[in-house]
């Protein structure tokens, strides 16, 4: 039988392959720094839990393989230059950008883009690391090491930041989750709810945006859209071409989660419209210990990642998918004493969310 090799080892990988085992699909996610020879056989599949990687003995076999779905997707979307040229070219609403060389001005910058402007490296960035804010009132200045490796986006002010998570298959079907609403502090994602009514209105035109890039690249897996919405306006913040940790509620709240989708499309098997049950709510465990105590609370799904537990990394999740929102609020009342005091701010969101 042919296997399905994952470009990478981390947790989204280690996902992959535990949604992969009741289909009966041999998921080897890999290490790219692991230095053996892999035993790749023709008729393989490759595929990767990370947009960018290093060229190393690992990767340069897997990204030799003819097996490697959407290989030329990759380099594409893991540049933001090149990933925010397609989206313009396909006339996609999106933060309005430069490119910055030897030659940007900042006084250029805010002339075009505002009092404040986000640089980005094109490459790398994730958690809201590599980015650095230019601001007009400080006088700041481009860092040297910005250089022809960044863009500058203007500041959106927007209301709240969304996403929407969907899968194309080898035909060319597509399918999406409802639009997932989530909250970052610092850049780094701390809780996701999903299947709020009051997105309805906004799904249509999500899956429009999605779809239009998922046909464009011909992409066959599970991709994400970070989205900002400012009043009905939506404006594309980045894609990502893999499973996507605003997608993480999907393993508790819909019938085929967002692994098991991208295993089924790279696998050429089946997909039908997920379903999806009840109210869901995603919670991310940064930088905090493992607490079994967790385990007690209503509905309390945990996935631990099992890493060597740093401020600021992400650890594990804990998924909730009950009847109602009601019943979510009271989870989260449980919960709140088992978390770190950072994790007031988050709860007091998602409960807020959950009243609506
Ligand atoms: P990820 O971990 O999702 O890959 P990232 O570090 O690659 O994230 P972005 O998603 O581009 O980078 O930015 C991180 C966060 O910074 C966003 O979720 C948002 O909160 C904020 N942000 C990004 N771009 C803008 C912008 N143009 N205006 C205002 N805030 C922004
Ligand atoms: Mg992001």
């Amino acid at each position: 039988m042919s296997k399905i090799w994952v470009l990478g080892a981390g947790q989204l990988g280690a996902m992959l392959k535990h949604a992969a085992t009741p289909l009966a699909l041999d998921v080897e996610p890999v290490d790219i720094e692991d230095h053996h020879s892999l035993h790749l056989s023709e008729g393989d599949i490759i595929t990767a839990e990370r947009e960018q990687w290093p060229e190393t003995d690992a990767t340069s076999q897997l990204a030799a393989h003819p097996g490697f779905v959407n290989k030329n997707v990759f380099a594409t979307l893991a540049d933001r230059f090149t990933q925010k040229s397609l989206i313009d070219e396909l006339g996609l609403a999106t933060a309005p950008w430069f490119d910055i060389t030897d030659g940007s001005l900042e006084t250029d910058l805010h002339a075009a883009l505002g009092q404040r402007v986000l640089l980005k490296r094109r490459t790398g960035g994730y958690d809201g690391k590599g980015q650095h804010w230019l601001k007009q009132s400080e006088g700041s200045a481009i860092p040297a090491d910005f250089r022809n490796q960044s863009i500058a986006e203007q500041a959106i002010a927007f209301d709240e930041e969304i996403s929407l998570v969907g899968m194309r298959d080898h035909k060319g079907n597509s399918f999406f989750y409802p639009l997932t609403l989530n909250l970052h502090v610092n850049g780094i994602l701390m809780a996701s709810i999903a299947n709020l009514s009051r997105l309805q209105p906004l799904q249509a035109e999500a899956e429009q945006m999605l779809g239009k890039l998922m046909d464009k690249l011909d992409y066959v897996g599970v991709m994400a859209m970070e989205l900002f919405r400012t009043g009905n306006k939506l404006q594309i913040n980045e894609l990502a071409p893999r499973v996507h940790n605003s997608g993480h509620w999907t393993q508790a709240g819909s019938n085929i989660s967002q692994f098991e989708a991208h295993m089924r499309a790279v696998a050429k098997l089946p997909i039908s419209q997920p379903t999806v049950r009840g109210h869901s709510l995603m919670i991310n465990l940064i930088g905090t210990d493992l607490n079994n105590d967790w385990l007690a609370v209503a509905g309390a799904e945990l996935s631990w990642y099992d890493k060597v537990v740093r401020p600021g990394r992400k650890v594990g999740h804990i998924n909730f998918c009950r009847d109602s929102q009601a019943e979510l609020i009271e989870s989260m009342q449980q919960l709140k004493s088992l978390l770190p005091d950072n994790y007031a701010e988050v709860i007091e969101w998602v409960t807020e969310e959950l009243t609506h």
